[in-house]
């Protein structure tokens, strides 16, 4: 399995398609998905390339989940969530649709499912999570 660069999130990197970015650092980067499976669903990216946990090196998966945390406490606080999923797909059959490594950070509150999978969220509603989380991160 190698990496593909023309990727969904490759070509956010690049700058060739928008995203909601919440927060970047040297090895990684945070934004919201179009898709939430649940109010304030983000994800987290390394910069450099890899397609899942399988080929990461220890190094990029240490920047990714140190980042996943940040936004994890984020969305705790700035969303007043009540718990939070950090999870993560590797390869096709267990569920990964995008292959550049990426973990899921979902907001979760009391009594409320996440979502299916695949439903375009509403872009104003994301960019009011997005303004909350990043005014919430430390
Ligand atoms: P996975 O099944 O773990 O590969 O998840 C890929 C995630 O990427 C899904 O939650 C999608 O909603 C999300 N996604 C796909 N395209 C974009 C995009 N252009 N911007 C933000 N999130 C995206």
């Amino acid at each position: 399995m190698s990496y593909d660069n023309d990727n969904v999130f490759a070509k956010i990197l690049r700058g060739e398609i928008p995203s909601t970015k919440l927060y970047e650092d040297a090895e990684t980067l945070a934004f919201m998905d179009i898709m939430p499976r649940t109010d304030g669903h983000c994800l987290v990216i390394p910069k450099t390339p890899c397609r899942n946990a399988l080929d990461a090196t220890p190094d990029q998966l240490a920047a990714v989940i140190a980042t996943a945390q940040k936004l994890a406490k984020a969305v705790m606080a700035g969303l007043d969530a009540d718990g939070v999923v950090i999870e993560q797909y590797n390869e096709a059959p267990a569920g990964q649709e995008v292959f550049h490594l990426h973990f899921h950070v979902l907001p979760m509150r009391e009594g409320v499912k996440m979502r299916a999978p695949g439903q375009m969220g509403d872009f104003d509603a994301i960019a009011g999570y997005a303004e909350k989380i990043r005014a919430a991160l430390v």
